[in-house]
C-alpha cells in the first residue's frame, strides 16, 4: 500500500510537472517567436528650428514616420499608425507627396509610398488580427489610421485620452483621425509600466514631457535583443547628442527628466534606442515584410 503511495505520488509529482512544462516551454517560445515589423508610414518636411536646432547642425530635415507591429504568441501589438489615413491618398507605386492642413492652422508636407493596411496585408496581417492598439502620443502624425483600429484594444493613458476627447483638443492633434476610439474597448494604463503580454518582453515605459502621458516602448527580441522605439522623446539623432528639448514640448522640464530616466533604462539593459523620427537611422532598417526576431 505504502509503495502504492508512493508510486501515486511520485505519478502526481510527474504529472505537476508535465503540467508546469508546457507553461515553461510556451515561456521559450514566447522569447523565441515575438517578431518585431517596422512599416513605412511616410517622411515628413520638419523645420529642425522647432527642435531648438540649426539647419547646420542636423544631417537631413526629413523626419521618418514609421509604424510597428510585434507580434508576440499571446496576441499583437500595433504601436503608432502615421501621419495621413491611408483613405486621405492615393497610392501611385512610387513617392507621392501630401499636403495635410492640421486644426492649429499649420500645414505639413509629406512624401508617402504605400499603405498601412498594405504593408501589414504583405506581413500577412488584417487589422481584425490586431489584439491591441497603443500610441506614443496623441499627435496627429501618431494616430492617423487609429479609425481602422477601433475593434482592437487600446491600450491608453488617461491624461492622453482627455485630451483626445476634449471640447479642445491640442492643436497638432487631428480628432477626425481616432473619433472611432471612443467607443473602443480600452485599458486604462495606471502605472508608468505596463507589461502588455506579461512576460516582460512589451513593455509600454511613461515617458512625459512631449505631451501629458507620452510613453516609449520597450521590445525585448530573442536575436535582436533589447529595443526602444521612442516615440518623440527625441526627434533628431543631434537632439540627443546636443541634449536639445523640442519647442513646442508640453512640458520641457519633465522631457529632459524622462530622457534621463531613459538613457539610464538604455544603459542598464543594454536596449538600443530607436528614435522613431530619425529618418538616417530609420533608413537602415529591415522594413516589412522582414522584421526583427
Ligand atoms: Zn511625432
Amino acid at each position: 500500500m505504502r509503495s502504492l503511495v508512493v508510486v501515486f505520488v511520485a505519478t502526481i509529482g510527474t504529472l505537476l510537472a508535465a503540467c508546469n512544462a508546457p507553461t515553461g516551454s510556451t515561456e521559450q517560445k514566447a522569447a523565441t517567436t515575438a517578431k518585431l515589423y517596422v512599416f513605412d508610414c511616410g517622411t515628413l518636411k520638419a523645420d529642425p528650428a522647432r527642435f531648438r536646432l540649426k539647419p547646420e547642425e542636423v544631417s537631413t530635415t526629413d523626419l521618418s514616420v514609421p509604424c510597428f507591429l510585434i507580434v508576440h504568441p499571446r496576441g499583437t501589438l500595433l504601436w503608432d499608425v502615421g501621419a495621413v489615413p491611408d483613405g486621405d491618398w492615393i497610392p501611385t507605386g512610387g513617392p507621392v507627396t501630401h499636403h495635410l492642413e492640421l486644426p492649429d492652422g499649420s500645414s505639413r508636407d509629406l512624401t508617402l509610398r504605400k499603405r498601412l493596411a498594405a504593408q501589414l496585408s504583405e506581413a500577412g496581417y488584417r487589422a481584425s488580427d490586431i489584439t491591441y492598439l497603443a500610441f506614443s502620443h496623441y499627435h496627429y502624425d501618431h494616430t492617423a489610421n487609429a479609425n481602422a483600429f477601433a475593434s482592437s484594444t487600446w491600450l491608453a493613458r488617461q491624461v492622453e485620452r482627455d485630451a483626445m476627447f476634449a471640447d479642445k483638443p491640442p492643436g497638432v492633434v487631428q480628432p477626425a483621425f481616432y473619433a472611432a476610439l471612443k467607443t473602443s474597448k480600452t485599458v486604462i494604463l495606471k502605472d508608468d509600466e505596463y507589461d502588455v503580454f506579461g512576460d516582460g518582453s512589451v513593455i509600454l515605459k511613461l515617458a512625459p514631457g512631449h505631451t501629458p502621458g507620452h510613453q516609449v516602448l520597450y521590445v525585448r527580441l530573442p536575436r535582436t535583443g533589447g529595443v526602444v522605439l521612442s516615440g518623440d522623446l527625441y526627434h533628431f539623432p543631434e537632439a540627443r547628442a546636443l541634449k536639445r528639448v523640442t519647442l513646442f514640448d508640453f512640458d520641457q522640464a519633465q522631457t529632459a527628466v524622462s530622457r534621463e530616466a531613459i538613457e539610464a533604462f538604455l544603459t542598464k539593459t543594454g536596449a538600443q534606442l530607436w528614435i522613431q523620427h530619425d529618418a538616417v537611422g530609420n533608413s537602415r532598417l529591415k522594413k516589412a515584410p522582414e522584421y526583427y526576431e
